[in-house]
């Protein structure tokens, strides 16, 4: 039985997977067991941010393995409290976190924060949550009910819980309050939804409304967070301090991590909530890595250098290639190009894996790109020169 035929066999089939093996990662380099090598322009969905094998990374992770991996969060966990106070400092705002292991998690949190304040801030209590069409907030059955996408509230997996609608635009969000609404749920950069950033004013307007109506804004930065977007979350490009922000995929550089971080810390008391694995001593010892790795680039100035030479790439290929695509959208390291059609977006992938380079779609028409925040120029060149190959014979 070959790899293909043992995933198939034993593997519940909820992916339409590609079936090349790779075997060793170095930096954004991916080499298959053929020994070819790949640019990754993915970074496994946003997750890997500081490439593969990074030593710092890989040894923090070693150091802690071969000591304590998990205990429970029935102990304190040294790591844990560390990579709070470090998430707290680097983003400026004054919260406390819960660690998860996953993005729906951390936005499952956020959910729950959210109706509960909504329960001992108001007479009557408040409980629903608007968020905005194209968006994703996860898999499970709530975070799938609040992701703005007709497509994923299925009937095979009803009934979903209710007090979740969807926006088209900001401005209907406005429309959609009511004295029940207790929290909008926003992505700054729709991910999944097509790498689409919303305007920086009408998010502003929008923090700055619901503040005074005592409504709590969550922005879900389980894409956008951890430098994705320049700064170290989207909240602070963005000038805003929203209520509740949720952390996940780049944030472990692998290893599974999520948080939900609030300035509302009294909101939730002791038996609330909890997660067996949550902030475990390797995960946090993995995220307090990763941000001491970003955090120095960040500071070098090599985060924004990097995400305007990728930005100036992009920009030629929509000149170039006016054929196929309509523009470069997104922000910082989350980018992506607009492909005329929902074919050219399938093509531009495939041919591309077929050059070597790894990216994603998003939306219905979207190339995305996701390197990792490390990723060098000599990288981004390569890639590119992969990537025209791909597209010059569509
Ligand atoms: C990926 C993603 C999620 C879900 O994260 P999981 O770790 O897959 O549960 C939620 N929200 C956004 C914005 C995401 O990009």
């Amino acid at each position: 039985m070959n790899l293909e035929q043992q995933d198939k066999k034993y593997v519940l089939q909820t992916y339409a997977r590609n079936y090349t093996n790779f075997v060793k990662g170095v930096g954004s380099a991916l080499y298959d067991e053929n020994g070819r090598d790949y640019i990754d322009f993915a970074s496994g969905i946003g997750v890997s941010s500081v490439g593969h094998g990074n030593k710092k990374l890989v040894s923090a992770i070693c150091e802690q393995a071969k000591n304590i991996i998990h205990i429970s969060n029935l102990q304190v966990i040294e790591p844990q409290a560390k990579l709070a106070q470090k998430i707290v400092d680097l983003s400026g705002y004054d919260m406390g976190l819960f660690f998860a292991n996953s993005g729906a998690e951390a936005n499952e949190g956020a959910i729950k924060i959210a109706r509960k304040y909504g329960e001992i801030n108001f007479d009557e209590k408040r409980y629903k949550i608007i968020t905005l069409e194209h968006s994703f907030h996860g898999r499970t059955i709530t975070t799938v009910k609040a992701t703005g996408q007709e497509s994923f509230h299925t009937p095979h997996f009803s009934p979903y819980p209710d007090g979740f609608s969807y926006e088209k635009s900001i401005i209907d969000v406005y429309k959609a309050i009511d004295n029940e609404t207790v929290a909008v749920l926003i992505e700054l950069v729709q991910g999944e939804g097509g790498v689409q950033p919303f305007e920086k004013k009408e998010i502003q307007e929008l923090a700055a409304y619901l503040k005074k109506d005592g409504i709590l804004l969550i922005v879900d930065e389980v894409q956008t967070g951890v430098y994705r977007t320049g700064e170290f979350l989207a909240s602070n490009l963005y000038e805003i301090e929203p209520d509740i922000i949720t952390l996940a995929k780049g944030l472990g550089g692998g290893v599974p991590i999520g948080a939900v971080m609030t300035k509302h810390k009294e909101v939730l008391s002791i038996g609330d909530h909890g997660s067996t694995f949550g902030g475990n001593y390797l995960s946090t010892c993995a995220g307090l890595a990763v941000l001491e790795i970003l955090e120095e680039l960040y500071e070098s100035g090599a985060i924004a250098s990097t995400h305007l030479y990728l930005e100036k790439k992009l920009e030629s290929i929509v000149k170039q290639y006016g054929n196929l695509f309509e523009k470069e959208v997104g922000l910082g390291l989350m980018r992506g190009l607009r492909a005329k059609n929902v074919s050219i977006q399938s093509s531009v992938q495939s041919r591309s894996l077929e050059e070597g380079l790894i990216v994603l779609k998003a939306g219905r028409n979207t190339v995305r790109f996701l390197p990792s925040i490390t990723i060098t120029k000599d990288e981004i060149d390569e890639g590119f020169k992969r990537f025209e190959k791909a597209i010059s014979s569509l």
